[in-house]
């Protein structure tokens, strides 16, 4: 009986090995910081900035003292910051602003599989965020998408303004 059990067990402590690493893995290291919004474990709220008419769901944000910053964890590898995510980190920038008036958001942390990136709230990544949102609304969905998935849809930042969405297009 337990012979035929073994198999079970061992995989099954394969898969609490591996998940809680990859939990671990996604803790921060940061003395002082506060963990105050997290869409790892249970789902988290969809974020918004009505000003801008964009929302998003960061992985995570932490906080300290008067700074916060968001996290967002990726499954692929890159060797360095994709401009498609370094726009939905800048996203998340206008929302936080938004939504935590008199804090601080210097920076994001943007994680790939093997490796990690600071990205600056700079005025150059902003601009370049406000002139993209621009040019969604000012081409009236005549950009082309170049993908059929609506999973990415769904957690993009950009689905307000996208005449292209496959959520709002399914509806
Ligand atoms: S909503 Fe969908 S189609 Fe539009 S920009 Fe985002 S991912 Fe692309």
């Amino acid at each position: 009986m337990i012979g035929q059990l073994l198999p079970v067990l061992i995989i099954l402590i394969i898969l609490l090995l591996t998940l809680s690493y990859y939990l671990l893995r996604k803790s921060v290291p940061e003395p002082g910081s506060k963990k105050i919004y997290s869409d790892l474990s249970s789902g988290g709220r969809v974020m918004v900035s009505k000003r801008y008419g964009i929302s998003g769901k960061p992985d995570m944000i932490m906080r300290k003292g008067k700074s916060i910053v968001p996290f967002e964890y990726k499954s692929t590898d890159a060797d360095r910051p994709r401009s498609g995510h370094l726009l939905q980190m800048a996203a998340y920038f206008l929302i936080l602003e938004e939504n935590y008036p008199g804090m601080r958001i210097d920076h994001g942390i943007l994680e790939y599989r093997r490796r990690k990136f600071r990205v600056d709230n700079s005025q150059d990544l902003k601009r370049k965020l406000l002139q993209t949102v621009q040019e969604m609304r000012m081409s009236n969905g005549s950009g082309q998408r170049n993908h059929n998935n609506p999973g990415k849809c769904f957690r993009c930042s950009f689905k307000d303004s996208c005449l292209q969405n496959l959520i709002t297009a399914k509806r």
